[in-house]
């Protein structure tokens, strides 16, 4: 496979940082290509009898802090560029959190709501046993990813179990709680993003601090009520089929019961009903981008009023966007730092699961904040020390951990 066409926007990245001199030439070097690309082919067993060949991937970027850890996706459009891309960012994430990891990411080339529920067990069988040889707790630990649900991880789970002959829960995360999960695992995203905001906006009354929120999905309604029960206020909170707004404040507890999964968010009567856009033009001290990635582009970004944005999705502000906004001084807490409450607890669930303990919800999140609070802090302090952004700060740090020793 030829790397050069493998994560094009890592190197483009690490190519600026050490332009900055914020990383050596080496580090560069060593982890523009992940260490590993393996691609399978999977016999599918149609249930008409056919014979179907899917194309699958284990992509390990690097394994030098730990065991490789990352998702496995089931999509039309995987390919090995995107593959590498997210295993970059893994092995980012779990260095600037200083979990004993490195960064992978997988995944199998179809649509799986194409397939009967037959099927994608096979697939998912099939994928442990094409890739059982290099996965292992102490080896590379996935997890789910786009269209990847607990029933799935439980087969991989089980074919793991069948192909080695021990049952080791450690081998995959995302599992359900009774299943070996750990408590605090749903929320652990939306927790991450909430305990940095807590920190941030520490010093300002919260009901001073007005927020909009875009997506009011898994990451975007929890933190929506952390917030809310916080008494920050959130003014306005979108859907994929629009917004709504009140200046004073909306009462999220109500939105939640509106049922935004079954009912458009504009349709909610405590608020005024008003476009996507305008939501991300809204004047508040407080942006949070979750839903999509690239949401704010060089196309709107001239709208963008907010003068502090939390990246909840990922990458939801291209490059030309971000260039535009670090001019205006607008902060942004990049998504490295604000989603990484998710593979915390993902291995919070590993490291019960190796040491046979089961923690409370809380112990969880008292742990989480320990530990993302830290990483914010210590972002904070490499921006300031270096003047540069708290994005090329959390890659600084993340890469100075993985990267080659440095002589003195
Ligand atoms: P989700 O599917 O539960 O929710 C997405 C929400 O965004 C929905 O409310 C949807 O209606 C809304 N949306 C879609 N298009 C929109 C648009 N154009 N304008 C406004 N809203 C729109 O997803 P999630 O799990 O909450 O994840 C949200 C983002 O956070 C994704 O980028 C994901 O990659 C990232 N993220 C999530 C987790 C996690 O653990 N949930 C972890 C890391 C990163």
């Amino acid at each position: 496979m030829k790397t050069e066409t493998l994560c094009v926007d890592c190197k483009e990245r690490l190519a600026s940082l050490e332009e900055k001199k914020l990383i050596g030439h080496e580090d560069r070097q060593l982890l523009e290509n992940p260490e590993r690309v393996i691609q399978a082919e999977l016999p599918l067993r149609r249930d008409d009898g056919t014979l179907e060949i899917l194309t699958a991937f284990r992509i390990q970027h690097s394994t030098k802090r730990g065991p490789a850890k990352g998702g496995i996706r089931f999509h039309q459009e995987v390919d090995p560029a995107e593959v590498a891309a997210l295993a970059f960012v893994m092995s980012l994430k779990t260095a600037l959190l200083d979990l004993p990891y490195g960064g992978g990411k997988g995944g199998v080339q179809f649509n799986p709501k194409e397939y009967s529920t037959a099927e994608i067990e096979q697939v998912s069988r099939l994928y442990m046993r094409a890739f059982a040889d290099v996965l292992g707790p102490h080896k590379d630990v996935p997890a789910p990813d786009v269209n990847t649900t607990p029933e799935i991880i439980g087969w991989m789970r089980d074919e793991y179990a069948h192909i080695t002959g021990k049952d080791e829960p450690a081998i995959i995360t995302g599992k359900p709680v009774e299943k070996g999960g750990s408590e605090g695992r749903g929320t652990a995203t939306a927790m991450g993003a909430y305990f940095i905001l807590k920190e941030r906006f520490a010093a300002q009354a919260p009901q001073e601090v007005s927020v909009a929120i875009q997506g009011f999905g898994n990451a975007g309604s929890i933190l929506a009520e952390l917030l809310y029960n916080d008494g920050f206020k959130v003014v306005a909170v979108s859907d994929s089929r629009g917004a709504i707004y009140n200046e004073e404040g909306l009462d999220i507890h109500a939105v939640a019961k509106h049922k935004p999964e079954r009912n458009p968010i504009s349709k909610f009567d405590g608020g005024s009903p008003i476009s996507n856009a305008a939501l991300l033009a809204l004047e508040v001290d407080l942006l949070v981008p979750a839903a999509l990635g690239d949401a704010i582009t060089t196309e709107n970004v001239t709208d963008v009023k907010a003068s502090v944005i939390i990246e909840v999705a990922n990458g939801p502000i291209t490059t030309g966007a971000e260039h535009i906004l670090d001019d205006r001084g607008v902060e942004i807490i990049p998504d490295l730092l604000a989603n990484a409450g998710g593979v915390t607890v993902s291995y919070f669930e590993w490291f019960q699961n190796i040491h046979n303990e089961r923690w409370t919800e809380e112990e969880v999140n008292q742990k989480l904040q320990g530990m993302i609070a830290d990483s914010y802090h210590r972002t904070k302090q490499i921006s300031q020390e270096h003047e540069v952004s708290l994005r090329d700060a959390a890659y600084k740090i993340a890469i100075d951990r993985i990267g080659m020793p440095k002589h003195s």
